[in-house]
């Protein structure tokens, strides 16, 4: 769906819509859509700006990526507005400086006839997920040792007292 400039000249453009996985395009980033997305709210035209486009909505998914510990799948239900402010590319040519307001949070070009909304939408899943994607905060990871996911079975691969590989480290730190 296109956020046309040339509609948003004459009113607000409302979106309320459900995308089932496959139609948003995350192939490249790494993470699975899992449920519908449904993405709901508004764009406008700012007055006196120049053509400057403020979008706010809410998005509603649930996505999959491996756990960066363990590599299982890990889950994350999002649920979480957005707010952003768009200008035109040719806005900003020339310009040495470009100038960005401490009050707002994002601001984005767009270029041409408008915006595809859906490509704020696979933008803004992808800043909502977490830093570190982990299945869970209690997450062991992989033992670097012997690979098996911690989650699932313990090993014997740490350092048990006792162990003559460690022997030499301890008599080097007393000594
Ligand atoms: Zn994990
Ligand atoms: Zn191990």
């Amino acid at each position: 769906m296109l956020l046309s400039i040339q509609e948003l000249e004459e009113k607000k453009i409302s979106f309320d819509g459900v995308y089932e996985p496959g139609k948003l395009d995350f192939s490249e980033s790494g993470v699975t859509q899992v449920t519908p997305l449904h993405a709901a709210g508004q764009a406008e035209l700012l007055e006196n700006t120049g053509g400057e486009v403020r979008v706010t909505g809410q998005i509603t998914v649930t996505m999959e990526a491996d756990c960066d510990r363990c590599l299982a799948k890990a889950r994350f239900d999002l649920d979480a507005p957005f707010d952003l402010f768009y200008e035109p590319n040719s806005a900003v040519e020339g310009e040495v400086e470009i100038a960005i307001d401490a009050g707002q949070a994002e601001i984005g070009f767009y270029m041409g006839a408008g915006i595809e909304l859906e490509e704020i939408l696979q933008e803004q899943v992808l800043l909502m997920l977490p830093m570190h994607r982990l299945c869970s905060e209690a997450c062991q990871g992989i033992c670097p040792i012997c690979g098996k996911n911690r989650n699932e079975s313990s090993c014997d691969c740490s350092a048990a007292p006792g162990d003559d590989r460690w022997s030499g480290l301890k008599q080097f730190k007393v000594g």
